[in-house]
This record gives C-alpha cells, structure tokens and sequence, in this order.
C-alpha cells in the first residue's frame, strides 16, 4: 500500500451559488446602474464579497416592476 501524497490546496475564493451574484439593474435606475459597476468590477478583482454585496444591494433596491407610463 502506498500513501497517496496529498498536495495541499488554495483556498477556492468563489461563491457558494451563483445566485448570490444575481440581480436584475432596474434599467434607467441610476443606483442600480451604479451598483452593477460595483459588481463587474468586483469581479475583475475576484472580489468576491464585495461581488455579493453589490449583488444583493441591486436585489434589495426594491423595484417593483412597475411597468413605465
Ligand atoms: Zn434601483
């Protein structure tokens, strides 16, 4: 029997689910827009917390659909 070497492995910084960075911009919202950016650029960086947060913020702003008149 021979032990198998175990090489220790990084840390894998990426999210649980991929939801957690989902979220619909409303279009033409400037907070959402903003946090979008937020988000893409967070994700350059593989700051992935920040990817989250931004996510959630645009998920939490509330809109409610409401259709343009
Ligand atoms: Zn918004």
């Amino acid at each position: 029997m021979t032990s198998p070497i175990r090489h220790s492995q990084p840390p894998i910084e990426l999210p649980l689910d991929g939801w957690l960075l989902e979220g619909e911009p409303a279009p033409g919202c400037k907070v959402c827009g903003a946090l979008d950016l937020q988000r893409t650029y967070a994700r350059k960086r593989n700051d992935w917390t920040a990817a989250c947060a931004a996510a959630r913020d645009i998920r939490n702003h509330g809109h409610t659909h409401v259709e343009a008149s």
